[in-house]
């Protein structure tokens, strides 16, 4: 898979690519990425990128002659790129946007600055928006960066066997279950025993139970794109009546 991130600041993503995961899906060339300077793309003497915003008002808006160059000549070298804006005001990012990403062939994260971008961009330029949170950065750099590390996951191969994401939070609509390692009496905090019993069909069912639990109590709101069975739905029954018994 191709991403192609724009932004004014090239070097904000040399560090964060070249570690961990990320780094590895690069080496192995599971994922390649080229960042491109949004200010190659200003053709004129100054080679300026902002500009005040029509009507008045504080700060610079990014001016769209670069940032619709830039756009182009990646649209130029790989026909068919699905092109994203980050914005606040775009789509919140999750899950399952994440998976149809990582199915595409490549796709253009362009990152905003200043107070934005002149909104001509991303009524004509762009195929998407997406926002990664209900909250303002000074940037689209590390929201592309969010997005990216959430896509690089997904990409088959990236992970090995020990990081799989199979069973991840969100991988069904539901919270992970909780998860212990050594020992197994931490300072008097005992793992629980289904879990050193050996029974893989007890494990299943207790960590499915869980999940449902974790699910029910912190995010209620996911359940309803959650895909349930006969048998979730009885557990989640039983779960709410136990949670109203002890209230
Ligand atoms: N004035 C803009 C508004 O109110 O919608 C916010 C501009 S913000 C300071 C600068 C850039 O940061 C945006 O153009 C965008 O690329 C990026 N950005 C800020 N918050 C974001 C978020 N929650 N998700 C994705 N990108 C974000």
């Amino acid at each position: 898979m191709v991403i192609e991130i724009l932004t004014l600041f090239p070097e904000m993503f040399s560090s964060p690519l070249e570690h961990s995961i990320l780094g590895k899906a690069l080496q192995k060339g599971l994922l390649n990425i080229k960042v491109r300077n949004i200010r190659d793309y200003a053709f004129d003497k100054h080679r300026q990128v902002d500009d005040r915003p029509f009507g008045g008002g504080s700060g610079m808006l990014m001016k769209p002659e670069p940032l619709a160059a830039a756009i182009e000549a990646v649209r130029k070298e790989r026909p068919g790129i699905k092109v994203y804006l980050l914005t606040p005001q775009g789509k919140l990012f999750n899950q399952s946007m994440a998976r149809q990403m990582a199915s595409l062939d490549s796709i253009a994260l362009v990152c905003g600055r200043y107070e934005g971008v002149d909104d001509r961009i991303r009524a004509h330029w762009v195929d998407g928006e997406i926002s990664i949170g209900d909250y303002v950065l000074s940037g689209g750099e590390f929201a592309a960066l969010v997005v990216i590390d959430v896509i690089a996951r997904l990409i088959p191969g990236v992970l090995g066997d020990e990081d799989s994401c199979v069973e991840e939070s969100f991988s069904d609509s539901l919270l992970e279950y909780p998860q212990y390692t050594r020992p197994r009496n931490f300072r008097g905090f005992k793992v629980p025993d289904v879990l050193l019993s050996g029974n893989h069909e007890e494990i299943r069912k207790w960590r499915r139970r869980e999940s449902l639990r974790r699910t029910l109590e912190r995010r209620p709101d996911l359940l309803d794109y959650s895909e349930l069975s006969e048998e979730d739905k009885r557990i989640l029954e039983e779960l709410k009546r136990e949670k109203k018994r002890i209230g």
